[in-house]
């Protein structure tokens, strides 16, 4: 088993071959960013999140979690902490009637100390390999599927995996590579993802 990389699938829901997925990442995105968030009762989530992710269950849209957990490399927390935290915040979306059907963690960076200890490891975000590895095992359509971050290092891990369409909180609109970039900073901006969960 890989260290530095924990995949959770959550419920047993059954999806279509070639699904489009809905992309989220974690901290700052569906929960408030507190900065290496290792105490479950610390966690507040964002408000435009849980409709999306109701929208995508709604439409038979796998919801997957890719979340980098550089706090583990560094030292800051374990694996434990992680998974109360992470329980927590599913716990909350529950409470809103939101589900999500997959959990990738990346523990790994060069900051760190120890085996976890790793330079662009290529599950980290930027890079692709959280959203590859979540195709691989529900036979997703990478190109039809959307993500929702906060940092630009979402936004191109979307680009790098081969997906169209990216939403950045509090960020502006913009095309990285293959990309489309649209801002989640509104009410407005949270209908236009509402629709194009709805129509894939
Ligand atoms: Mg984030």
């Amino acid at each position: 088993m890989d260290p530095g990389l924990r995949i959770e699938r959550i419920g047993g829901k059954v999806f279509p071959a070639n699904t489009p997925a809905l992309f989220l990442d974690r901290d700052g995105t569906i929960n408030v960013d507190t900065g290496y968030p290792d105490d479950p009762a610390d966690i507040v989530l964002r408000d435009d999140i849980a409709p999306a992710i109701v929208a995508a269950n709604g439409a038979n849209i796998p919801v997957v979690v890719v979340t980098n957990q550089s706090g583990i490399a560094r030292g800051y927390f374990g694996w434990d902490e992680f998974a109360l935290v992470n329980g927590r915040v599913l716990e909350l979306l529950a409470d809103s009637g939101a589900t999500v059907d997959m959990v990738l963690a990346c523990a790994y960076h060069d900051a760190g100390a120890g085996p976890l200890t790793v330079a662009n490891h290529p599950m980290r975000k930027p890079n692709p390999g959280m959203l590859i590895e979540a195709a691989k095992r529900l036979g997703l359509d990478l190109k039809r599927s959307l993500i929702v971050g906060d940092k630009p290092a979402d936004m191109e891990a979307g680009q790098r995996a081969g997906l169209k369409r990216g939403w950045l909180v509090d960020g502006e609109a913009a095309a990285i590579g293959g990309l489309s970039v649209l801002p989640l900073r509104d009410a407005r901006d949270l209908e236009g993802l509402l629709a194009a969960i709805r129509s894939l």
